[in-house]
């Protein structure tokens, strides 16, 4: 059969964590907990199902968690969404995001996405017929170089694909960076997909700037948000869109063909777990710091460089002190003589420059990231001493 996407392979996630079940190393990988989950929404997705909530839900999802979502919206960015026209309950942020993508990308069209870009992003425009145009953020730092952002829109742009906090730079985009970018479309016809997964997940006392509070850009804008990573369970599969009415419409078109509907036990035990801790997500952000700082501070002295990491459940460890910036070779020596596994940027690049960096993630038990900390200083002491 001739291939739609002839060179895209087994996701860069899925590959890191079947080598690293095959060789019992430490999964620092793929971004997931490894830790349990609240019990009390375990006993919830129970009661749901107890209950008989196990026929399909609504196409657009539950009432009940699409207020609660927009109560959410309100406590968190003092936003007003009406949860009947603005919400849609999605298989995890992927299907809003691929959705979306459905929804505004046509043949022909091109979508800006900005490199390390997340994997399903370009696939999904690909799918659409569309073209995405990769713009790499600039370093040090991934920077958005928004001169060539105003280079590369023309007729044919339809989509902008931001994504903040941002996976797997760890950065977070400035209220500078939103302005920006509203200027640039702002005389055109170009809708926003924004990936706010990590919403929660900012630090340093810093506050996320949601496309959602921005006039100029939350009136043509999509924007992902994941119960998975809020909950602490992303295997839960269950995200939301939000969206002004006339492009919710359009992305309903498309995930009723797509998904259809949502677990609906999950989305009753959602409702009620955020009706019992509307504030969930105010934690988050503390919780992983301590986990980034723990990491950090394990890691001062391995020889490794830290960049900074402003959000997301992921750290970026610089190993530019030991070898070539070669990072798919590196991940594999550290898969292979340290046993962890970690993500290499360069999947992430149309044009994969040469970067030093791995991507870590934090989302672990302390005594997973202690262990992962030894292993990492042991093998660095090794390299420094053999300088191989
Ligand atoms: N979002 C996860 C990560 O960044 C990957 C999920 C997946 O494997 N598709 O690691």
């Amino acid at each position: 059969m001739l291939s739609k996407l002839p060179e895209v392979g087994t996701t860069i996630f899925t590959v890191m964590s079947r080598r690293a079940r095959e060789l019992d190393a430490l999964n620092l990988g793929q971004g997931y907990p490894d830790y349990d989950i609240d019990p009390r929404l375990t006993e919830l997705v129970a009661v749901a199902m107890s209950a008989g909530h196990n026929q399909y839900a609504p196409m657009e999802g539950l009432p009940a968690l699409r207020e609660r979502i927009a109560a959410k919206l309100h406590s968190s960015y003092g936003l007003h969404v009406d949860p009947e026209t603005e919400v849609t309950v999605t298989l995890g942020a992927t299907e809003a995001i691929y959705s979306a993508i459905q929804a505004a990308v046509g043949p022909g069209e091109e979508a800006i996405a900005f490199d390390p870009a997340y994997d399903s992003y370009e696939p999904a425009v690909r799918l659409a017929g569309g073209r995405c145009v990769r713009l790499p953020l600039t370093q040090p730092g991934f920077r958005y170089d928004w001169d060539r952002v105003r280079a590369a829109v023309n007729a044919r742009t339809r989509l902008v694909l931001l994504n903040s906090p941002h996976n797997p730079a760890c950065t977070t985009a400035a209220a500078a960076d939103l302005d920006a970018l509203a200027q640039v479309i702002a005389e055109r016809d170009v809708l926003v997909l924004s990936d706010e997964v990590y919403e929660h997940v900012v630090y340093d006392g810093a506050r996320h700037h949601s496309v959602l509070t921005h006039p100029g850009l939350a009136p043509r804008s999509f924007t992902v948000f994941s119960f998975g990573k809020t909950l602490h369970a992303t295997g839960l599969r269950v995200g939301y869109c939000v969206a002004p009415p006339p492009l919710t419409r359009e992305l309903r078109k498309v995930h009723q063909f797509n998904t259809f509907s949502i677990s609906h036990p999950l989305q009753h035990a959602i409702a009620a777990y955020l009706a019992e801790q509307p504030d969930c997500g105010r934690a988050l952000a503390a919780f992983f710091q301590s986990k980034r700082d723990r990491l950090r501070g394990a890691l001062a002295r391995s020889g490794f460089r830290l960049p900074p990491a402003q959000g997301t459940y992921f750290q970026l460890l610089d190993f530019s002190e030991f070898a070539d910036a070669d990072d798919l070779a590196f991940a594999e020596r550290l898969l292979t003589e340290a046993r962890v596994a970690t993500i290499p940027l360069s999947p992430f690049y149309a044009s994969p420059p040469s970067l030093p960096f791995l991507r870590l993630c934090i989302a672990k038990r302390d005594d997973t990231l202690d262990e992962a900390a030894m292993r990492l200083n042991a093998f660095a002491t090794r390299l420094g001493r053999t300088g191989a």
